[in-house]
Protein backbone atom coordinates (compact mmCIF):
# COMPACT_ATOMS: atom_id res chain seq x y z
CA UNK A 1 0.00 0.00 0.00
CA UNK A 2 1.49 3.19 -0.79
CA UNK A 3 1.12 6.30 1.55
CA UNK A 4 -2.06 7.23 3.32
CA UNK A 5 -4.22 9.48 1.06
CA UNK A 6 -3.63 13.38 2.55
CA UNK A 7 -3.83 15.62 -0.34
CA UNK A 8 -6.63 16.61 -2.09
CA UNK A 9 -7.07 19.43 -4.30
CA UNK A 10 -7.17 17.77 -7.30
CA UNK A 11 -9.76 16.01 -9.52
CA UNK A 12 -10.06 13.02 -11.10
CA UNK A 13 -11.41 14.74 -14.35
CA UNK A 14 -11.48 12.61 -17.52
CA UNK A 15 -8.47 10.41 -16.82
CA UNK A 16 -6.42 12.83 -15.09
CA UNK A 17 -6.06 14.10 -11.63
CA UNK A 18 -5.85 17.82 -11.98
CA UNK A 19 -7.37 21.21 -10.72
CA UNK A 20 -10.70 22.00 -11.57
CA UNK A 21 -11.11 25.38 -13.90
CA UNK A 22 -13.31 27.44 -12.19
CA UNK A 23 -11.96 30.51 -10.21
CA UNK A 24 -13.37 30.07 -7.31
CA UNK A 25 -12.36 27.58 -4.86
CA UNK A 26 -14.40 25.54 -1.94
CA UNK A 27 -12.58 25.90 1.47
CA UNK A 28 -13.40 22.41 3.29
CA UNK A 29 -13.61 22.20 7.00
CA UNK A 30 -13.97 20.29 9.91
CA UNK A 31 -17.66 20.74 11.31
CA UNK A 32 -16.49 20.32 14.95
CA UNK A 33 -13.43 22.98 15.06
CA UNK A 34 -13.97 24.48 12.17
CA UNK A 35 -10.55 24.14 10.92
CA UNK A 36 -9.47 24.37 7.28
CA UNK A 37 -8.64 20.60 5.80
CA UNK A 38 -8.23 21.50 2.00
CA UNK A 39 -9.23 23.75 -0.77
CA UNK A 40 -9.83 23.04 -3.85
CA UNK A 41 -10.41 24.74 -7.38
CA UNK A 42 -14.15 24.01 -8.34
CA UNK A 43 -15.14 22.54 -11.61
CA UNK A 44 -16.66 24.19 -14.30
CA UNK A 45 -19.09 23.23 -17.25
CA UNK A 46 -15.91 22.46 -19.38
CA UNK A 47 -14.94 20.45 -16.94
CA UNK A 48 -18.37 18.32 -16.55
CA UNK A 49 -18.10 17.73 -20.64
CA UNK A 50 -14.78 16.29 -20.32
CA UNK A 51 -15.72 13.87 -17.74
CA UNK A 52 -19.17 12.95 -19.21
CA UNK A 53 -16.82 12.62 -22.69
CA UNK A 54 -14.02 10.47 -21.37
CA UNK A 55 -16.67 8.66 -19.44
CA UNK A 56 -18.65 7.63 -22.98
CA UNK A 57 -15.28 6.68 -24.48
CA UNK A 58 -13.82 4.64 -21.86
CA UNK A 59 -17.65 2.79 -20.96
CA UNK A 60 -17.50 0.83 -23.98
CA UNK A 61 -14.20 -1.53 -23.25
CA UNK A 62 -15.42 -1.74 -19.46
CA UNK A 63 -18.78 -3.40 -20.67
CA UNK A 64 -17.18 -5.32 -22.90
CA UNK A 65 -14.42 -6.77 -20.07
CA UNK A 66 -15.48 -10.45 -18.66
CA UNK A 67 -17.52 -10.26 -15.73
CA UNK A 68 -15.01 -12.16 -13.51
CA UNK A 69 -12.54 -8.74 -14.41
CA UNK A 70 -15.35 -6.53 -12.98
CA UNK A 71 -16.04 -8.96 -10.09
CA UNK A 72 -11.98 -8.69 -9.34
CA UNK A 73 -11.99 -5.16 -9.25
CA UNK A 74 -14.63 -4.86 -6.54
CA UNK A 75 -12.97 -7.50 -4.72
CA UNK A 76 -9.26 -5.05 -5.21
CA UNK A 77 -11.41 -2.35 -3.83
CA UNK A 78 -13.26 -4.44 -0.63
CA UNK A 79 -9.33 -5.36 -0.28
CA UNK A 80 -8.68 -2.12 -0.03
CA UNK A 81 -11.28 -0.60 2.53
CA UNK A 82 -10.04 -2.73 4.79
CA UNK A 83 -6.24 -2.08 4.80
CA UNK A 84 -6.99 1.71 4.90
CA UNK A 85 -10.23 1.32 7.18
CA UNK A 86 -8.25 3.58 10.12
CA UNK A 87 -7.76 6.47 7.16
CA UNK A 88 -10.97 6.22 5.58
CA UNK A 89 -12.64 6.34 9.03
CA UNK A 90 -10.11 9.17 10.14
CA UNK A 91 -11.74 11.21 6.49
CA UNK A 92 -15.13 10.87 7.50
CA UNK A 93 -14.94 12.03 11.37
CA UNK A 94 -12.96 15.22 10.07
CA UNK A 95 -14.99 16.36 6.92
CA UNK A 96 -18.49 14.89 8.00
CA UNK A 97 -18.21 15.29 11.49
CA UNK A 98 -18.99 11.57 12.10
CA UNK A 99 -18.82 10.01 15.25
CA UNK A 100 -16.12 6.94 15.30
CA UNK A 101 -19.52 5.02 16.05
CA UNK A 102 -20.89 6.23 12.98
CA UNK A 103 -17.83 6.32 10.98
CA UNK A 104 -17.78 2.91 11.33
CA UNK A 105 -21.05 2.20 10.46
CA UNK A 106 -20.41 3.71 7.31
CA UNK A 107 -17.28 2.20 6.71
CA UNK A 108 -19.47 -1.01 7.07
CA UNK A 109 -21.86 -0.14 4.82
CA UNK A 110 -20.21 1.14 1.81
CA UNK A 111 -17.87 -1.56 1.81
CA UNK A 112 -20.93 -4.53 1.92
CA UNK A 113 -22.26 -2.95 -1.21
CA UNK A 114 -18.76 -3.15 -2.72
CA UNK A 115 -18.49 -6.59 -1.72
CA UNK A 116 -22.31 -7.13 -2.94
CA UNK A 117 -21.36 -4.99 -6.19
CA UNK A 118 -18.34 -7.49 -6.76
CA UNK A 119 -21.34 -10.96 -7.07
CA UNK A 120 -23.47 -8.50 -9.62
CA UNK A 121 -21.72 -9.10 -13.16
CA UNK A 122 -21.82 -12.53 -12.80
CA UNK A 123 -25.77 -12.41 -12.09
CA UNK A 124 -26.89 -10.36 -14.50
CA UNK A 125 -28.89 -12.62 -16.85
CA UNK A 126 -31.12 -12.41 -19.96
CA UNK A 127 -33.95 -14.47 -21.04
CA UNK A 128 -35.64 -16.24 -23.98
CA UNK A 129 -39.02 -16.25 -24.88
CA UNK A 130 -41.38 -17.66 -27.03
CA UNK A 131 -42.58 -16.27 -30.47
CA UNK A 132 -45.77 -15.59 -32.39
CA UNK A 133 -44.31 -15.46 -35.11
CA UNK A 134 -43.36 -18.84 -36.71
CA UNK A 135 -39.55 -19.50 -36.98
CA UNK A 136 -38.68 -16.08 -34.82
CA UNK A 137 -36.85 -16.31 -31.41
CA UNK A 138 -37.22 -13.35 -29.32
CA UNK A 139 -34.17 -12.99 -26.91
CA UNK A 140 -33.89 -10.40 -24.06
CA UNK A 141 -30.27 -8.94 -23.54
CA UNK A 142 -29.47 -7.05 -20.36
CA UNK A 143 -27.10 -4.37 -21.40
CA UNK A 144 -25.15 -1.78 -19.03
CA UNK A 145 -27.57 1.57 -19.56
CA UNK A 146 -23.97 3.60 -20.52
CA UNK A 147 -22.94 6.77 -18.34
CA UNK A 148 -24.17 7.10 -14.73
CA UNK A 149 -24.49 10.66 -12.86
CA UNK A 150 -23.83 10.58 -9.13
CA UNK A 151 -24.87 13.12 -6.67
CA UNK A 152 -25.01 12.77 -3.13
CA UNK A 153 -25.02 14.91 0.08
CA UNK A 154 -23.07 15.22 2.63
CA UNK A 155 -24.80 13.00 5.81
CA UNK A 156 -23.02 9.48 4.38
CA UNK A 157 -20.90 11.23 1.59
CA UNK A 158 -18.66 7.50 1.32
CA UNK A 159 -22.09 4.90 1.63
CA UNK A 160 -24.41 7.28 -0.56
CA UNK A 161 -22.07 7.68 -3.17
CA UNK A 162 -20.90 3.96 -3.35
CA UNK A 163 -23.69 2.42 -3.49
CA UNK A 164 -24.61 4.00 -6.48
CA UNK A 165 -20.60 3.76 -7.96
CA UNK A 166 -19.68 0.72 -7.35
CA UNK A 167 -22.99 -1.42 -8.34
CA UNK A 168 -22.76 1.08 -11.55
CA UNK A 169 -19.20 -0.03 -12.14
CA UNK A 170 -18.89 -3.41 -11.77
CA UNK A 171 -22.38 -3.83 -14.05
CA UNK A 172 -20.36 -2.43 -17.00
CA UNK A 173 -21.07 1.43 -16.65
CA UNK A 174 -18.74 4.58 -16.31
CA UNK A 175 -20.06 7.22 -13.66
CA UNK A 176 -19.32 10.73 -13.18
CA UNK A 177 -20.20 12.10 -9.22
CA UNK A 178 -20.66 15.17 -7.78
CA UNK A 179 -20.17 15.13 -4.42
CA UNK A 180 -21.53 17.34 -1.96
CA UNK A 181 -19.44 20.68 -1.69
CA UNK A 182 -19.55 19.90 2.11
CA UNK A 183 -17.99 16.18 1.46
CA UNK A 184 -15.74 16.26 -1.83
CA UNK A 185 -13.40 14.22 0.07
CA UNK A 186 -15.55 11.29 1.42
CA UNK A 187 -17.84 11.60 -1.67
CA UNK A 188 -15.66 11.19 -4.57
CA UNK A 189 -11.93 11.94 -4.12
CA UNK A 190 -11.21 9.42 -1.72
CA UNK A 191 -13.57 6.61 -3.43
CA UNK A 192 -11.64 7.76 -7.00
CA UNK A 193 -8.46 7.50 -5.21
CA UNK A 194 -8.91 3.71 -3.55
CA UNK A 195 -10.67 3.11 -7.81
CA UNK A 196 -7.52 4.47 -8.97
CA UNK A 197 -5.74 1.98 -6.44
CA UNK A 198 -7.61 -1.48 -7.60
CA UNK A 199 -6.52 -0.87 -11.20
CA UNK A 200 -9.80 0.41 -12.91
CA UNK A 201 -8.91 1.67 -16.09
CA UNK A 202 -9.03 5.63 -16.78
CA UNK A 203 -12.35 7.81 -17.67
CA UNK A 204 -14.18 5.45 -15.94
CA UNK A 205 -15.26 7.37 -12.91
CA UNK A 206 -14.26 11.30 -12.99
CA UNK A 207 -15.29 13.29 -9.58
CA UNK A 208 -16.55 16.56 -10.38
CA UNK A 209 -16.20 19.06 -7.42
CA UNK A 210 -18.48 21.76 -7.84
CA UNK A 211 -21.57 23.71 -6.37
CA UNK A 212 -25.12 21.97 -7.13
CA UNK A 213 -26.33 25.45 -7.45
CA UNK A 214 -23.91 26.42 -10.02
CA UNK A 215 -23.24 23.16 -12.09
CA UNK A 216 -26.28 21.15 -10.75
CA UNK A 217 -28.38 21.58 -13.81
CA UNK A 218 -26.06 21.04 -16.65
CA UNK A 219 -25.11 18.12 -14.65
CA UNK A 220 -28.30 16.25 -14.77
CA UNK A 221 -29.24 18.13 -18.48
CA UNK A 222 -26.22 16.68 -19.60
CA UNK A 223 -27.21 14.19 -22.70
CA UNK A 224 -24.30 11.91 -21.89
CA UNK A 225 -25.20 10.46 -18.79
CA UNK A 226 -28.79 7.95 -19.16
CA UNK A 227 -29.30 7.77 -15.28
CA UNK A 228 -29.29 10.39 -12.71
CA UNK A 229 -28.76 8.31 -9.54
CA UNK A 230 -29.96 11.36 -6.61
CA UNK A 231 -29.31 11.24 -3.41
CA UNK A 232 -30.29 14.31 -1.42
CA UNK A 233 -33.20 16.85 -0.41
CA UNK A 234 -36.72 16.22 -1.85
CA UNK A 235 -37.04 19.83 -2.64
CA UNK A 236 -33.56 19.31 -4.73
CA UNK A 237 -34.76 15.59 -6.07
CA UNK A 238 -38.22 17.27 -7.16
CA UNK A 239 -35.67 19.72 -9.56
CA UNK A 240 -33.63 17.16 -10.84
CA UNK A 241 -37.14 15.11 -12.05
CA UNK A 242 -38.26 17.96 -13.86
CA UNK A 243 -35.20 18.23 -16.08
CA UNK A 244 -34.17 14.81 -15.88
CA UNK A 245 -37.31 13.59 -17.59
CA UNK A 246 -39.86 16.74 -16.95
CA UNK A 247 -40.10 16.90 -21.47
CA UNK A 248 -36.68 18.21 -22.85
CA UNK A 249 -34.90 15.48 -21.77
CA UNK A 250 -35.52 11.72 -20.93
CA UNK A 251 -33.58 9.87 -18.99
CA UNK A 252 -33.90 7.63 -15.91
CA UNK A 253 -33.76 8.89 -12.29
CA UNK A 254 -33.01 6.91 -9.04
CA UNK A 255 -34.72 9.62 -6.40
CA UNK A 256 -33.17 8.97 -2.61
CA UNK A 257 -35.17 11.83 -0.84
CA UNK A 258 -36.00 13.01 2.54
CA UNK A 259 -38.01 11.13 5.17
CA UNK A 260 -39.99 11.82 8.31
CA UNK A 261 -39.65 8.21 9.84
CA UNK A 262 -42.13 7.58 12.75
CA UNK A 263 -41.28 5.04 15.27
CA UNK A 264 -44.59 3.38 17.35
CA UNK A 265 -44.66 1.99 20.58
CA UNK A 266 -47.76 -0.02 21.15
CA UNK A 267 -49.39 -1.25 24.31
CA UNK A 268 -47.96 -4.66 24.51
CA UNK A 269 -43.88 -2.78 23.53
CA UNK A 270 -41.25 -4.07 25.45
CA UNK A 271 -40.08 -0.52 26.74
CA UNK A 272 -36.94 -1.50 27.23
CA UNK A 273 -35.86 -2.17 24.04
CA UNK A 274 -38.01 0.95 22.71
CA UNK A 275 -36.09 3.31 24.85
CA UNK A 276 -32.99 1.80 23.22
CA UNK A 277 -34.06 1.15 19.87
CA UNK A 278 -35.12 5.42 19.89
CA UNK A 279 -32.40 6.41 21.26
CA UNK A 280 -30.12 4.91 18.31
CA UNK A 281 -32.74 5.38 15.71
CA UNK A 282 -32.62 9.40 16.73
CA UNK A 283 -29.18 10.05 17.83
CA UNK A 284 -27.16 8.78 15.42
CA UNK A 285 -25.19 10.89 13.37
CA UNK A 286 -26.75 13.88 15.12
CA UNK A 287 -30.30 12.98 13.51
CA UNK A 288 -28.83 13.86 10.27
CA UNK A 289 -29.91 10.34 8.80
CA UNK A 290 -33.17 10.18 5.91
CA UNK A 291 -34.11 7.38 7.68
CA UNK A 292 -33.88 8.43 11.25
CA UNK A 293 -36.66 8.69 13.30
CA UNK A 294 -38.49 11.95 12.85
CA UNK A 295 -41.83 11.51 15.32
CA UNK A 296 -42.04 9.27 18.28
CA UNK A 297 -45.36 7.63 18.32
CA UNK A 298 -46.62 6.09 21.75
CA UNK A 299 -49.19 4.07 23.12
CA UNK A 300 -51.18 7.06 25.70
CA UNK A 301 -51.29 3.93 28.34
CA UNK A 302 -47.52 3.46 28.03
CA UNK A 303 -46.57 7.29 27.11
CA UNK A 304 -45.95 8.28 30.57
CA UNK A 305 -43.33 5.43 31.13
CA UNK A 306 -41.73 5.61 27.90
CA UNK A 307 -41.18 9.31 28.34
CA UNK A 308 -39.41 8.93 31.90
CA UNK A 309 -37.15 6.11 30.44
CA UNK A 310 -36.76 8.06 27.21
CA UNK A 311 -35.42 10.93 28.47
CA UNK A 312 -33.36 9.07 31.24
CA UNK A 313 -31.62 7.91 28.90
CA UNK A 314 -31.08 11.00 26.22
CA UNK A 315 -29.83 12.74 29.16
CA UNK A 316 -26.66 10.08 29.33
CA UNK A 317 -25.75 10.57 26.27
CA UNK A 318 -22.55 12.04 25.44
CA UNK A 319 -22.35 15.15 23.14
CA UNK A 320 -18.67 16.36 21.66
CA UNK A 321 -15.28 15.83 19.87
CA UNK A 322 -16.57 12.77 17.37
CA UNK A 323 -13.40 11.90 17.37
CA UNK A 324 -13.55 10.71 21.08
CA UNK A 325 -14.85 7.05 21.57
CA UNK A 326 -17.08 7.77 24.12
CA UNK A 327 -19.04 10.42 21.74
CA UNK A 328 -22.73 9.82 20.80
CA UNK A 329 -23.58 12.98 19.75
CA UNK A 330 -21.29 14.99 17.01
CA UNK A 331 -21.28 18.10 15.53
CA UNK A 332 -23.73 19.15 12.72
CA UNK A 333 -22.30 20.06 9.33
CA UNK A 334 -22.63 23.72 9.09
CA UNK A 335 -23.84 26.76 9.84
CA UNK A 336 -26.83 26.77 8.15
CA UNK A 337 -28.33 23.42 9.41
CA UNK A 338 -27.33 24.24 12.98
CA UNK A 339 -29.56 27.83 12.11
CA UNK A 340 -32.06 25.76 10.50
CA UNK A 341 -32.11 23.51 14.13
CA UNK A 342 -32.64 26.69 16.23
CA UNK A 343 -35.33 27.63 14.50
CA UNK A 344 -37.16 24.61 14.66
CA UNK A 345 -36.84 24.54 18.17
CA UNK A 346 -37.86 28.03 19.17
CA UNK A 347 -41.05 26.97 16.57
CA UNK A 348 -41.45 23.94 18.98
CA UNK A 349 -41.83 26.12 21.66
CA UNK A 350 -43.99 28.40 20.22
CA UNK A 351 -46.18 26.30 18.98
CA UNK A 352 -46.79 24.88 22.64
CA UNK A 353 -44.52 21.53 22.86
CA UNK A 354 -43.39 20.60 26.34
CA UNK A 355 -39.48 20.84 26.64
CA UNK A 356 -39.01 17.21 28.21
CA UNK A 357 -35.18 17.91 27.59
CA UNK A 358 -32.54 20.87 25.86
CA UNK A 359 -29.41 22.23 26.25
CA UNK A 360 -26.72 25.00 25.00
CA UNK A 361 -25.85 24.91 21.85
CA UNK A 362 -22.10 25.51 21.44
CA UNK A 363 -20.73 25.67 18.20
CA UNK A 364 -21.91 23.23 15.76
CA UNK A 365 -22.74 21.09 18.71
CA UNK A 366 -26.70 20.67 19.02
CA UNK A 367 -27.54 18.79 22.28
CA UNK A 368 -30.73 15.93 22.05
CA UNK A 369 -33.71 17.92 22.21
CA UNK A 370 -36.78 16.15 23.58
CA UNK A 371 -40.28 17.66 22.89
CA UNK A 372 -43.42 15.97 24.85
CA UNK A 373 -46.92 16.75 24.07
CA UNK A 374 -46.91 17.12 20.65
CA UNK A 375 -49.62 17.21 18.05
CA UNK A 376 -49.26 16.18 13.86
CA UNK A 377 -49.91 19.56 13.26
CA UNK A 378 -46.41 21.09 14.45
CA UNK A 379 -43.60 21.33 12.06
CA UNK A 380 -41.82 19.38 14.34
CA UNK A 381 -43.80 16.55 13.00
CA UNK A 382 -44.43 18.00 9.38
CA UNK A 383 -41.27 18.55 8.80
CA UNK A 384 -38.10 16.42 8.22
CA UNK A 385 -35.67 17.66 11.41
CA UNK A 386 -32.03 15.93 10.53
CA UNK A 387 -30.89 17.26 13.67
CA UNK A 388 -30.96 16.13 16.76
CA UNK A 389 -34.53 17.03 17.77
CA UNK A 390 -37.53 15.11 18.38
CA UNK A 391 -41.24 15.26 19.50
CA UNK A 392 -43.37 12.38 21.53
CA UNK A 393 -47.05 12.31 20.34
CA UNK A 394 -49.86 10.04 22.15
CA UNK A 395 -51.93 8.10 20.42
CA UNK A 396 -55.36 6.52 21.49
CA UNK A 397 -55.15 3.20 20.07
CA UNK A 398 -53.68 1.45 17.49
CA UNK A 399 -55.71 2.66 14.87
CA UNK A 400 -55.03 6.16 15.65
CA UNK A 401 -51.06 5.21 16.08
CA UNK A 402 -51.22 3.93 12.11
CA UNK A 403 -52.88 7.10 11.05
CA UNK A 404 -50.58 9.44 13.07
CA UNK A 405 -47.45 7.33 11.50
CA UNK A 406 -49.08 7.44 8.13
CA UNK A 407 -49.76 11.60 8.21
CA UNK A 408 -46.93 12.38 6.47
CA UNK A 409 -45.93 13.43 2.69
CA UNK A 410 -43.13 11.01 3.40
CA UNK A 411 -42.73 7.52 3.25
CA UNK A 412 -39.04 6.08 3.75
CA UNK A 413 -38.45 4.16 6.38
CA UNK A 414 -40.39 3.33 9.63
CA UNK A 415 -40.41 1.08 12.78
CA UNK A 416 -43.24 -0.22 15.24
CA UNK A 417 -42.05 -1.97 18.74
CA UNK A 418 -45.06 -4.91 19.70
CA UNK A 419 -44.94 -7.79 21.77
CA UNK A 420 -47.47 -9.83 19.40
CA UNK A 421 -45.64 -10.18 16.18
CA UNK A 422 -48.43 -11.10 13.90
CA UNK A 423 -50.25 -7.30 15.38
CA UNK A 424 -46.70 -5.84 14.18
CA UNK A 425 -46.99 -7.55 11.32
CA UNK A 426 -50.24 -6.10 10.13
CA UNK A 427 -49.45 -2.80 11.32
CA UNK A 428 -46.33 -2.73 9.35
CA UNK A 429 -48.41 -3.73 6.05
CA UNK A 430 -50.26 -0.22 7.02
CA UNK A 431 -47.66 1.79 6.90
CA UNK A 432 -47.24 3.23 3.62
CA UNK A 433 -43.23 3.54 3.50
CA UNK A 434 -40.53 1.64 1.65
CA UNK A 435 -39.14 0.20 4.54
CA UNK A 436 -40.57 -0.78 8.03
CA UNK A 437 -38.99 -2.20 11.05
CA UNK A 438 -40.82 -4.47 13.24
CA UNK A 439 -39.48 -4.28 16.96
CA UNK A 440 -36.18 -2.24 15.69
CA UNK A 441 -35.04 1.54 14.87
CA UNK A 442 -36.46 2.61 11.12
CA UNK A 443 -32.23 3.23 10.42
CA UNK A 444 -31.32 -0.28 8.59
CA UNK A 445 -29.55 -0.90 5.46
CA UNK A 446 -28.34 -4.60 4.55
CA UNK A 447 -26.49 -4.74 0.75
CA UNK A 448 -28.32 -7.19 -0.56
CA UNK A 449 -32.00 -5.73 0.49
CA UNK A 450 -34.59 -3.34 -1.30
CA UNK A 451 -33.97 0.02 0.11
CA UNK A 452 -35.81 3.24 -0.91
CA UNK A 453 -38.87 4.93 -0.32
CA UNK A 454 -42.98 5.83 -1.66
CA UNK A 455 -44.60 9.09 -1.67
CA UNK A 456 -42.62 11.81 -1.24
CA UNK A 457 -39.10 9.99 -0.35
CA UNK A 458 -37.90 9.06 -3.73
CA UNK A 459 -38.27 6.41 -6.81
CA UNK A 460 -36.54 3.01 -7.14
CA UNK A 461 -34.70 1.06 -4.89
CA UNK A 462 -31.05 0.13 -4.09
CA UNK A 463 -29.21 -2.63 -3.20
CA UNK A 464 -29.07 -6.13 -4.68
CA UNK A 465 -31.11 -7.67 -7.12
CA UNK A 466 -32.74 -3.91 -7.67
CA UNK A 467 -29.68 -2.36 -7.98
CA UNK A 468 -28.95 -4.70 -11.30
CA UNK A 469 -32.14 -3.85 -12.07
CA UNK A 470 -31.63 -0.32 -12.05
CA UNK A 471 -28.16 0.05 -13.49
CA UNK A 472 -29.00 -2.07 -16.15
CA UNK A 473 -31.59 -1.98 -18.98
CA UNK A 474 -32.43 -4.42 -21.39
CA UNK A 475 -32.71 -5.11 -25.16
CA UNK A 476 -35.33 -6.96 -26.86
CA UNK A 477 -33.19 -8.75 -29.88
CA UNK A 478 -35.43 -11.48 -32.30
CA UNK A 479 -33.82 -13.54 -34.58
CA UNK A 480 -35.90 -14.92 -37.63
CA UNK A 481 -34.79 -18.23 -38.55
CA UNK A 482 -36.56 -18.77 -41.83
CA UNK A 483 -38.07 -16.50 -44.18
CA UNK A 484 -41.12 -15.01 -43.18
CA UNK A 485 -44.98 -14.61 -45.21
CA UNK A 486 -45.37 -11.06 -45.24
CA UNK A 487 -48.69 -10.37 -46.62
CA UNK A 488 -47.52 -7.70 -49.38
P1 LIG B 1 -29.33 18.61 -0.95
O1 LIG B 1 -29.22 20.03 -0.60
O2 LIG B 1 -30.48 18.17 -1.76
O3 LIG B 1 -27.96 18.24 -1.65
C1 LIG B 1 -27.70 16.93 -2.14
C2 LIG B 1 -26.77 17.01 -3.32
O4 LIG B 1 -27.41 17.70 -4.39
C3 LIG B 1 -25.47 17.78 -3.05
O5 LIG B 1 -24.43 17.17 -3.76
C4 LIG B 1 -25.79 19.15 -3.64
O6 LIG B 1 -24.64 19.87 -4.01
C5 LIG B 1 -26.58 18.74 -4.85
N1 LIG B 1 -27.40 19.82 -5.42
C6 LIG B 1 -27.86 20.95 -4.83
N2 LIG B 1 -28.59 21.67 -5.71
C7 LIG B 1 -28.58 20.98 -6.89
C8 LIG B 1 -29.16 21.20 -8.17
N3 LIG B 1 -29.91 22.27 -8.44
N4 LIG B 1 -28.94 20.29 -9.13
C9 LIG B 1 -28.21 19.17 -8.88
N5 LIG B 1 -27.63 18.92 -7.69
C10 LIG B 1 -27.83 19.81 -6.70
O7 LIG B 1 -29.37 17.69 0.33
P2 LIG B 1 -28.40 17.76 1.56
O8 LIG B 1 -28.77 18.98 2.31
O9 LIG B 1 -27.00 17.59 1.12
O10 LIG B 1 -28.78 16.40 2.32
C11 LIG B 1 -29.83 16.27 3.20
C12 LIG B 1 -31.05 15.66 2.53
O11 LIG B 1 -30.75 14.44 1.88
C13 LIG B 1 -32.13 15.30 3.51
O12 LIG B 1 -33.37 15.73 3.03
C14 LIG B 1 -32.09 13.79 3.58
O13 LIG B 1 -33.27 13.17 3.97
C15 LIG B 1 -31.70 13.44 2.21
N6 LIG B 1 -31.10 12.09 2.20
C16 LIG B 1 -31.80 11.05 1.66
C17 LIG B 1 -31.27 9.77 1.66
C18 LIG B 1 -32.04 8.60 1.10
O14 LIG B 1 -31.45 7.54 0.90
N7 LIG B 1 -33.32 8.73 0.82
C19 LIG B 1 -30.01 9.56 2.21
C20 LIG B 1 -29.34 10.65 2.75
C21 LIG B 1 -29.89 11.92 2.73
P3 LIG B 1 -24.05 21.06 -3.08
O15 LIG B 1 -23.60 20.41 -1.82
O16 LIG B 1 -22.94 21.59 -3.90
O17 LIG B 1 -25.17 22.03 -2.86
MG1 LIG C 1 -27.94 21.42 1.01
Amino acid sequence: MSQAYRDFHLQPLAGEWREGSGERVNRVTNPYDGSELLSLRLATRDDLDAAFAAAERAQVAWAAAPPAERAALMQRVVGIFDVRKEEIIDWLIRESGSTRLKANVEWGAARGITQEAASMPGRVHGMTLASNVPGKENRIYRKPLGVVGVISPWNFPLHLSQRSVAPALALGNAVVVKPASDTPVTGGLLLAKIFEEAGLPKGLLSVVVGAGSEIGDAFVAHPVPRLISFTGSTQVGRGIGRIASGGEHIKKVALELGGNSPFVVLDDADLEQAVNAAAMGKFLHQGQICMAINRIIVDESRYDDFVKRFVEKVKGLSVGDPNEMATVVGPVINVQQREGLEEKIATARREGASVLLDGEIRGQLVPPHVFGEVTPEMEISREEIFGPLVGIQKARDEAHALELANATEYGLSSAVFCGDLSRGLRFAQGIRAGMTHINDMPVNDEAHVAFGGEKNSGLGRFNGDWAIEEFTTDQWISVQHEPRGYPF
